[in-house]
């Protein structure tokens, strides 16, 4: 397998640098704005925007995040009475998160089919009724099967599908850099 670099650290810092501005922008501020990062990266890139944002705003940023495997829907039709029990506990302990007329910013390290963030969006409205809720990614690799668009692009890499994206972070990876792998 061949692989390419499309990112390094300091392209990944300027990304999440801009998309920090944007976000303040679009939203006015940062009043009532909560990120919430989805499962392993998408935690640790909302953790650096909420930082980011904070340096400008001067004022900090709610920052959580979400486990969706609950709510995907590979999971939903042919699960065993387990699974199903594993599921009802899994959509309990994200109560936690009060999203009732909030500004949601949703994060995720590499968008594809649009499923993973359907099911989050499921995820935060049974918690409540936010205000409005945002998509930011830092790799949108298109192939979309439902109507999602992001809000917020790191960058943007067509690929085909048999392609990868390899998303390094420092936190979980040692070093910060976006790969193509074909
Ligand atoms: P989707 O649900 O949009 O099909 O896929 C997005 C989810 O799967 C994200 O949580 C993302 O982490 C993961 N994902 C999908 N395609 C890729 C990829 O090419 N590389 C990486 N690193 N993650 C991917
Ligand atoms: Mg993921």
């Amino acid at each position: 397998a061949e692989q390419r670099i499309l990112m390094d650290e300091t392209a990944i810092r300027r990304a999440l640098t801009r998309i920090a501005h944007e976000i303040v922008e679009k939203n006015k501020g940062i009043d009532n704005c909560m990120l919430v990062g989805i499962r392993t990266r998408g935690i640790y890139l909302a953790e650096r925007l909420a930082a980011l944002i904070e340096e400008i705003e001067g004022k900090p940023v709610e920052v959580t995040d979400l486990d969706i495997t609950a709510y995907r829907d590979d999971r939903r039709s042919n699960a065993s009475s387990q699974a199903r029990n594993e599921t009802a506990a899994a959509k309990q302990e994200c109560n936690h998160l009060n999203v009732e007329g909030r500004r949601i910013i949703l994060f995720d390290d590499v968008l594809y089919t649009g499923r993973t963030i359907r099911a989050a969006m499921d995820a935060v409205m049974d918690r409540g009724r936010p205000e409005i809720i945002q998509l930011a990614v830092l790799v949108d690799r298109g192939h979309r099967e439902l109507p999602i668009r992001p809000d917020y692009v790191g960058k943007n890499v067509p690929t085909s599908k048999q392609e990868q994206i390899d998303v390094s972070l420092s936190e979980v990876d040692g070093d910060d850099k976006v790969t193509i792998i074909h």
